[in-house]
């Protein structure tokens, strides 16, 4: 016999964007049960997890010493012929934190909020009312689907590009210095990448368009020094930005399943965590005042918070996928102190397309870049004008 509970929210998804929404929707009182398929909160870790600790304190979180050993200080970005540069990050303040630890410490403020928390559990399909699940029923009267870049697969997969990302130790990782790897043929459209997690001990990882990522990852690592190699996480990620509607009817999507990472960097716990807290808080609205709109209010909030920033985003990805290595590397060749020292002081981890703007040499300098993609250039600066 099929079991059937109440709840006024069923949230798909226990990572930080459902567990989030979960917490702020208890918080005011709204019954929520959050259901995540695997076995635990936090496991498997899909990410590189690097976050500004201002994100985490607009998020509602503020980490413990468990969720992260170190701050990132320096990044050095490498060209396809292996020359490179430091920027410094100091400024930034930004953590590489453990997902494991950090999904765990926010499923905790939900639960002592009041959500359920069902670990092992699916949602399988919506049913009048309601949801299915592996288990049970649940009679709900708002559907959260913070599935993750699973649920977009299943409606869109020109925006979803394969990457690897494994765990080793190696001597060669050092403590609070970032490596960022662009090599078009290697990577196309993205880069690798080095994030330490201590002295020692690291993820590495790769992305791009097309590409096997399992030889990638192998051929970057076996041009590196001795490593051995603890964990393996293959996992899409999702570059073409915000799905065109968040809330549909009694459904509300949020996180990555609603394209809320960056299109850069797929980097998204701050901005698909910030997806999380506002359908929090309209659906909570609601829930007081049964009035549809406070749900379809969720999706203005963001787009005024990302909107304008990750359409450059997208531009600037339309850009790098457009460039050959040649172009790139006389691109970083003539980086110069002083825009190096700018990017430095002024860079927002968060916010970073004026960043990129000047890494591309936008406002002059470049000729090559500026023939090549004329049109979107022009585009992306009107953003400022
Ligand atoms: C390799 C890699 C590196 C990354 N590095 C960074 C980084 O350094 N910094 C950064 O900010 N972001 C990074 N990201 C992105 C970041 O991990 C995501 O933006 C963030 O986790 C999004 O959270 P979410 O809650 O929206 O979705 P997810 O974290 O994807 O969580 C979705 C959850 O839904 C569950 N689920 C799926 N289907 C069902 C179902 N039917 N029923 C129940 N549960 C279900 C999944 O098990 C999962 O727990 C990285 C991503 C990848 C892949």
């Amino acid at each position: 016999m099929t079991i059937t509970v109440h709840a006024d929210v069923v949230v798909a998804g226990g990572s930080v964007a459902g567990l989030i929404c979960a917490r702020e929707i208890a918080r005011n009182e709204g019954s929520v049960i959050v259901l995540e398929e695997d076995y635990e909160i936090g496991t498997p870790e899909h990410c590189g997890g690097l976050v500004s600790l201002s994100g985490l304190e607009e998020l509602g979180v503020i980490p413990s010493r468990k969720t992260y050993e170190h701050l990132i200080e320096r990044a050095e970005i490498f060209s396809p012929n292996n020359t490179s540069f430091t920027l410094n990050s100091k400024n930034q303040k930004i953590a590489e934190v453990n997902r494991r630890e950090l999904d765990k410490q926010i499923a905790h403020q939900a639960q002592k909020n009041g959500a359920i928390i069902k670990v092992k559990t699916s949602f399988q399909k919506l049913i009048d009312g309601g949801v299915r699940t592996n288990e049970e029923e649940i009679k709900c009267k708002i559907f959260v689907d913070a599935r993750g870049v699973s649920s977009l697969g299943q409606k869109d997969r020109s925006g979803i590009i394969p990457s690897a990302q494994y765990e080793i130790y190696a001597d060669w990782i050092k403590k609070g210095k970032v490596e960022v790897h662009f090599d078009q043929d290697k990577y196309p459209g993205f880069f690798a990448w080095i994030i330490p997690i201590e002295e020692g001990k690291g993820k590495v990882g790769v992305a791009g368009r097309g590409i096997n990522v399992a030889s990638t990852i192998e051929n970057f690592l076996g041009k590196r020094e001795k490593h051995s190699t603890i964990r393996k996480i293959f996992a899409p990620i999702w570059i073409k930005g915000p799905i065109k509607k968040f809330t549909d009817g009694r459904t509300v999507t949020i996180g990555d399943a609603a394209g809320q990472t960056k299109p850069t960097t797929a980097g998204g716990i701050f901005s698909s965590g910030l997806g999380g807290l506002y359908a929090g808080q309209s659906i909570s609205e609601f829930l007081k005042t049964h009035d549809t709109s406070c749900l379809e209010n969720y999706q203005n909030v963001w787009m005024r918070r990302f909107g304008k920033e990750f359409e450059k985003q997208i531009i600037a990805r339309k850009i790098l996928e457009r460039l050959d290595n040649n172009t790139i590397n006389k691109l970083l060749e003539s980086m110069t102190p002083s825009i190096i020292k700018e990017i430095s002081e002024n860079e927002d981890f968060d916010f970073h397309s004026s960043s990129i703007v000047k890494l591309l040499g936008l406002r002059g300098s470049i000729k090559t870049a500026q023939t090549l993609v004329k049109g979107e250039i022009r585009k992306m600066l009107s953003f400022d004008a």
